[in-house]
Parts: C-alpha cells; structure tokens; sequence
C-alpha cells in the first residue's frame, strides 16, 4: 500500500512541474492548469486513503464547500480584480500551513514529543504562513480599495518592524530548545506577533507594487508549505511547496527588473506617496496638450503605414479588448501594418495585456515584447496608446529623480505621432504626471477606451 501511496505522490509531483512548464505561453496555459488541477485531486485522494482516521463527514463539507467558493470566484472575477483574487488565495495557503503546523506542534506537546528538528520547522511555517496570511488579506484589501491603496507610513516603522521579528525570532528559538514543554501562551504570542508583522510589512507598500509583493508573500506562502512537507513527512508538499517557492521568487525578480527597482526598493521605498514639488509630482508640468476628436483620428490612423498599438491598464477597465481586435482587422484591411507593443509590467500582473489580447483572439504573432518594438518606433508612422500611462511615461529616461527613473518602458515619444486614448489627465499607478501629453507630436482623445474605439471603428467607415 504505502510504494502505492508514494507512486500516487510522485505522479502527483510529475503532474504540477508538467503543469508549471505548459504555463509559459497562453497557448498552452489552459492545458497546463488542468494538468497541474488533476496532480492536486491525486494528491488529495492519495492523502484521505493515507490518513484514513479523517471524518469523512468534515472532509466531504470542506471539499463541496471549498469547491463552490472556489468555482464562483473563478467564474466571477473581472481580469482586474485578478491579483486581488491570487492575494486571497495566496493568504489562505499561507494560514493553512501555519494551522497545520499549530496543529503538530500542540500534538507534540500534548504527547510530550521534544524534536527540536521538527520544532523549529513548525515554528518556521507558523512565522512565515501567519505574515503570507495577514499581510495577503491587506494586499487584498488595499487592491479591492477597502482600504487606501497609497503607502501608509509612521515614523520609525522600520525599526519598530525589526523590533517585532526580533522579538518573534527570540520567542521562536527559546521554543524549539525548551521542545516538549506545552508553552501554549508563548506560542499564542508567536502567532499574533507574526500575524501582525505580516500587516505591518504591507501597510507602507503602495497599491502599485502590491502584485510584487504578493508574489513575495506567494514565494514566503510555498517556502511555508514545503516546510510542512518536511514536518509532515509528505514528499508532495515539499516538492508543491518548493515550485511555489522558486516560481514566486523568479516572478517577484522578472518584476522587480522590469521596473528597475531593487526588490528592498519596493518592500521599504513606499513607492507612489509623491510629494508635491518633486519630480513628476502630478500638477507640476506646464506644457499644452493637444486634443483630437474621434474623426481626426481615424483619419490620422487609415493613411498610416505603420501603427503600433500600446495598451495598458486603462485597457482592461475599459474591456475594451473586442474593440482592439476589431480595430486591428479594419486597419489591418485597408493595408496598415498593425502591431502590439506589451510592456512586460502594463496592466496590473505580469502577462495581463497578453492575457486579455488573446482572450479577444489576437494574432500571438502581432504582439511584440518591449525590446522587441522598442527600435522600431522612429519608423512608426502612428503610436496609439489606449490606457497605457507609466509604462510610456519619457520621464523614465530622463527625469533624474522621477519616481520612476530607471525603468525601461516604450518609447512611444520616438515615433512620428502619438494618439493617446483615455478618460482624463489622471495619472497612473505610479501617481506622477507624463510629459508625453504636452509632448507636441501628442494628440489625446478623451474618454472611456471602449466607447472612444467604437466610435473610431464606426469613423473609419467615412474616411
Ligand atoms: P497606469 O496605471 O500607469 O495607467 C493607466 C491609465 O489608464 C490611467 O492613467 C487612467 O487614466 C487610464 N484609464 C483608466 N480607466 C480607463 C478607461 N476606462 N478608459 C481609458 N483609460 C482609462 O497603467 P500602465 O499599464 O501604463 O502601467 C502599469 C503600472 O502598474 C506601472 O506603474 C507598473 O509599474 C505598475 N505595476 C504593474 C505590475 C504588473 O505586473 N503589470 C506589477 C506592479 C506594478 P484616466 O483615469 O485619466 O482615464
């Protein structure tokens, strides 16, 4: 029975690291879910036969309700709320594996079992799953705007944070020597310590940067998890738990890099509380900015050669993907050469303007990554950007002192006109104004995205 469990376990393991790997390209990422879901319902049933003391009772509610939950969250959520949904879901392995873990350590020491190996790993996933628990729910939180989304910062906090992990990582250490004692006092201190450590580390960080840190706490969450597996003996959690580990850390460094900013940048730099009067600040550039009406611009668009199209964040509140597509294929009709520019941070997760680009069946082939289009815009005749700010934002390249100086983004300003679709002159994420608007090859149209494309479409048809 057991080399049956085990060969249950192993297959499960082949099953999510197939899974993970069908997850690089959209083609394949839906087969590579389904995979990696059927090496989650082996692990299950090989896990309920193993410890087969369960109630079947609880095991079947938990299951049907978890399903339900997890079947209408899936089904619901707009591709905005996305990283809103993976802080959720993040948060609720992070306090699994720290459950699990109180739950072997209160056993042990029922049971008077001193293991200091097996102390500390618990007492590790406890620290790291309860801050991954907290610190997702405010991620969450701050995303979902029921809290603000700007850096909440107090004076002294740095030192008031590494006071508290000092204190968590003492309280820690005396708990896995004095093993086997039952100090269920202290453990209720360690606990609450951790939790409210975890909502500490994210009040400051600011709305922008929270898909980064959740897939920090997403790495913290899978380090949590393979620490159970050690605990537990359970060679699938500790493969699970290490891909989630490696996949989070390899996520949060492709982000970090694509925005320029050391990772301490993010946790500790409460990125976007602009000051008034610094460089960028919102209000603080003088230049004029011109606008078109709906007619100028699918005029400008149905004579050019070459048009690029950036999409951003304000594309995804429109929903305005179907537009895009439809666009693309009337110009595409009249001979212009259209094409994607993505920036690998535009939207709010990474790949989230591919995600929505080719849930509206655009070509994988026009879809161009930055460094790929980036030499190509001073022979581009047309750049339209629809719901794109910071990632076009020149200040990048040459504000020192920008917020956002450093970051490679599209250097739409290169080409030979600009067209820029959104609602106002509101700024993005990052809270800072963008030169590009004055710059006097920029034209704005105001409005949502997916009403201004409609109409443009329905223009075209006159010109
Ligand atoms: P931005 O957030 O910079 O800008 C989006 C713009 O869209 C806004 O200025 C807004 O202006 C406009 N907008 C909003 N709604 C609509 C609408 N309905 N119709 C038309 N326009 C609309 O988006 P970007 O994609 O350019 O940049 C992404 C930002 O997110 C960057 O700062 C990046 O660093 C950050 N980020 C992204 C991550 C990722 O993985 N993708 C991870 C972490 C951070 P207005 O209200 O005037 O319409």
């Amino acid at each position: 029975m057991n080399i049956l469990l085990q060969v249950g376990y192993l297959l499960t393991a082949i099953l999510f690291i197939l899974g993970v790997m069908r997850l690089r390209s959209p083609a394949t990422a839906r087969s590579g879910n389904l995979i990696a879901a059927s090496g989650m319902v082996i692990a299950f049933i090989v896990t309920v036969i193993r410890y087969h003391s369960f109630s079947w009772g609880l095991i079947g509610l938990t299951l049907i309700l978890g399903a339900i939950a997890g079947t209408y969250a899936a089904k619901k959520v707009r591709m905005t709320a996305m990283p809103q949904m993976v802080a959720l879901f993040n948060g609720m392995g992070g306090g699994a594996a720290s459950l699990v873990s109180i739950g072997e350590l209160h056993s042990n020491w029922v049971h008077g079992i001193s293991s200091p190996g097996a102390s500390i790993s618990a007492l590790l996933t406890v620290l790291i799953g309860s801050l991954s628990f907290t610190g997702s729910l405010l991620a969450f939180a701050k995303l979902q705007e029921w809290v603000s989304g700007r850096p909440i910062t107090f004076g002294g906090q740095k030192l008031f944070n590494g006071i508290l992990l000092l204190i968590a990582v003492v309280l820690g250490i005396y708990m896995s020597v004095s093993g086997g004692r039952q100090d269920f006092t202290l453990l209720t201190i360690y606990v609450i310590l951790a939790a409210v450590l975890g909502f500490l580390v994210v009040l400051p960080i600011g709305g922008a940067d929270m898909p980064v840190v959740i897939s920090l706490l997403n790495a913290f969450t899978g380090l949590a998890a393979a620490a159970t597996g050690f605990l537990l003996a359970n060679n699938v959690l500790i493969i699970a738990g290490a891909l989630v580990g490696a996949s989070g850390t390899i996520l949060t460094q492709q982000m970090s890099r694509a925005m320029n900013r050391p990772i301490q940048n993010i946790i500790f730099g409460a990125f976007g509380k602009v000051a008034s009067g610094a460089p960028g600040a919102v209000g603080e550039s003088d230049g004029v900015v011109q606008t078109a009406n709906v007619e100028d611009v699918a005029t400008i668009l149905a004579y050019a050669r070459n048009v690029v199209i950036v999409p951003g964040y304000g594309l995804a509140v429109a929903r305005a993907q179907q537009e895009v597509r439809q666009l693309m294929e009337k110009l595409s009709e009249r001979g212009v050469n259209v094409r994607f520019g993505i920036h690998p941070v535009a939207g709010r997760m990474p790949g989230h303007m591919n995600v929505l680009l080719a849930e509206a069946d655009v070509p994988y082939d026009s879809l161009y990554e930055m460094d790929a289009i980036n030499p190509q815009f001073p022979q581009t005749d047309v750049v339209l950007v629809i719901g794109a700010n910071d990632v076009t934002n020149p200040a990048a390249r040459n504000q020192p002192g920008s917020p956002l100086y450093g970051m490679p983004i599209l250097n739409v300003d290169q080409a030979q006109r600009v067209i820029v679709l959104k609602r106002g002159m509101n700024p993005g994420f990052a809270g800072i104004d963008n030169p590009l608007y004055t710059n006097p090859k920029t034209s704005m149209l105001f409005g949502d995205a997916k009403s201004s494309l409609s109409q443009i479409i329905r223009a075209l048809d006159e010109v």
